[in-house]
């Protein structure tokens, strides 16, 4: 993907602040500022969905990376369901689930766990695969179950990713279709969470110094 294809987000000028938009009492005092709002996300989302559609062949299997992918794939499989091809064709859709962890409060773990068996993979064989992940922050995770899948021998493999971190830990990592590039900094909210904490919450949002002091202390 060609950078100038994503929305760039990583500026100080693109945080609104938690008066303009309605955020749960609940969070309001752990998150510090709004980075994408529900509707801009919900608007990006029909963009990526007509993206994915001109470019696939035949019928895809679009695969959750949970907990956090989930939303982002509920709401971009809606998406892809109204939608046919340039040819006039629609897509035929099957749905499943990878339960990768790599995660524990804000650091990586450095290991990658996925839930599928080799039997469970081996159902990927000769077919059209996107994944759908929520965040690419070091790329270490996506690279790893990328390498897995291709033991199985997919027909293709693409991936989408919501949000893409701007981060020196990067290890170059790029989707094919990406929402978002984000600053370097801890997101939550549109199911991505902290500890189980915001999963509930609809925008996109940097979470306050103070939430993490209560929790890393
Ligand atoms: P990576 O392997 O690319 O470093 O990390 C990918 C995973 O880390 C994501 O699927 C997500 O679970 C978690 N992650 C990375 N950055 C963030 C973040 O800013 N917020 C949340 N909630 N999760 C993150």
């Amino acid at each position: 993907m060609n950078p100038v294809d994503w929305i760039d987000v990583t500026t100080e000028k693109n945080h609104y602040s938690l008066d303009h938009f309605v955020v749960p009492d609940h969070y309001e005092e752990d998150v510090s500022s709004i980075l994408i709002p529900h509707g801009v996300i919900m608007d990006r989302i029909k963009k990526l969905a007509r993206m994915i559609v001109d470019n696939s062949q035949g019928p895809l299997v679009v695969c959750c990376v949970l907990k956090g992918g989930h939303q982002y794939f509920a709401d971009l499989v809606d998406e892809i369901k109204k939608l046919r091809r340039i040819n006039g064709t629609s897509v035929q859709l099957s749905l499943e689930f990878i339960r990768v962890k790599s995660y524990m409060n804000d650091t990586s773990s450095g290991g990658v766990k996925i839930s599928l068996t080799d039997a469970e993979l081996q159902e990927f064989k000769g077919k059209n695969l996107l994944i759908v992940e929520d965040i690419i922050d070091t790329g270490a995770t996506m690279v790893k179950l990328l390498d897995r899948l291709a033991l199985v021998e997919p027909k293709s493999v693409r991936v989408t990713s919501l949000l893409i971190k701007k981060t020196y830990r990067s290890n170059g990592y790029i989707p094919d279709y990406v929402g978002f590039a984000i600053p370097d900094a801890f997101v939550v909210g549109y199911a991505l969470d902290y500890n189980e904490y915001f999963r509930d919450l609809d925008h996109i949002c940097v979470i306050s110094v103070s939430f993490k002091i209560i929790w890393d202390v």
